[in-house]
């Protein structure tokens, strides 16, 4: 296998995510230093919507890469995409894209193509941080930024408020940042190996009335508990009139992403994922 030299690290994909803009912004010399045998680029992939300190000026970045094809003459993040798209085609390049979260995600990766080397890289930053949590998303469409090229993973780092710089998740990222760095450049020979992931299985949305208008909050038992194993019955939900509202589920499952600030326009309260073991 040919190793990969040029990797390509972007932050502010969403504009209001700083710890990976802060990430780009203020380590990239120290990296590059630190990783001199590897071709580093640091972008910050959304600059106006950092302007504005919003998630996107006109459409969300990271779902922009499914509508490269049409004409979007009006969209800021459609152009961006494009200039993206362009820059990561010129060679094989790995794509390391920076969010974080409002949910209680610890330190997380996200990978959404197959491949080999992915898992690779995944399998070890599990061995030097331990803490890591790697989900397996496909995304068929190639809609994420951290698709756009077969090596990428996204780094998704929480709960940090959105507009807010926290001490934890910007140092979790920069050592996840380090972790996969050190991986691209130790990659010489392909290993396989089991490797232990969660897949997505079911979205859940908020309870609703007739009018789209939430009936119920996360409650208090379930909020801040992203992959911690549930089984049989359990209550996501408190109505706004005081009852508990309980879900089943047959087998272990491990919510992720609950209460995601992002997700409330599409009234999506959380995910829930299988864990397993995948041998690449
Ligand atoms: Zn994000």
């Amino acid at each position: 296998m040919k190793s990969i030299k040029k990797v390509i690290v972007l932050g502010g994909t969403h504009g209001n995510e700083w710890t990976g803009i802060f990430a780009i912004k203020k380590y990239a010399e120290l990296l590059k230093q630190e990783f001199p045998e590897l071709d580093l680029h640091f972008i910050l992939a959304n600059p106006e919507a950092y302007r504005i300190n919003k998630r996107f000026k006109d459409e969300d970045l990271n779902r922009a890469f499914q509508f490269l094809h049409e004409d979007r003459p009006d969209s800021y993040e459609h152009k961006r995409a494009k200039e993206l798209k362009e820059f990561i085609d010129q060679g094989p390049c790995f794509v390391l894209d920076l969010h974080s979260t409002t949910s209680h995600m610890g330190n997380t990766v996200i990978i959404s193509h197959n491949q080999p080397l992915n898992f690779q890289i995944a399998s070890q930053l599990l061995q030097h941080l331990s803490d890591t949590r790697i989900i397996v998303s496909p995304d068929p469409n190639k809609k994420y930024l951290a698709s756009q090229s077969e090596f990428g993973m996204m780094i998704e780092v929480g709960p940090v408020p959105n507009g807010v710089l926290d001490a934890v998740a910007l140092e979790g990222t920069l050592k996840l940042i380090k972790e996969v760095l050190r991986a691209v450049t130790t990659l010489t020979n392909l290993t396989s190996g089991p490797l232990e992931i969660y897949e997505e299985i079911e979205d859940v949305y908020y309870p609703q009335d007739d009018n789209g208008e939430l009936t119920a909050y996360i409650d208090s038992s379930f909020n801040g508990k992203d992959f911690i194993g549930i089984e049989g019955e359990y209550r996501p939900f408190k109505s706004f009139s005081g009852e508990y509202q309980w879900r089943r589920t047959e087998e272990m499952l491990y919510p992720i992403f609950i209460n995601e600030a992002a997700y409330y326009p599409t009234k999506l309260a959380f995910t829930l994922c299988r864990k397993r073991i995948l041998n690449f």
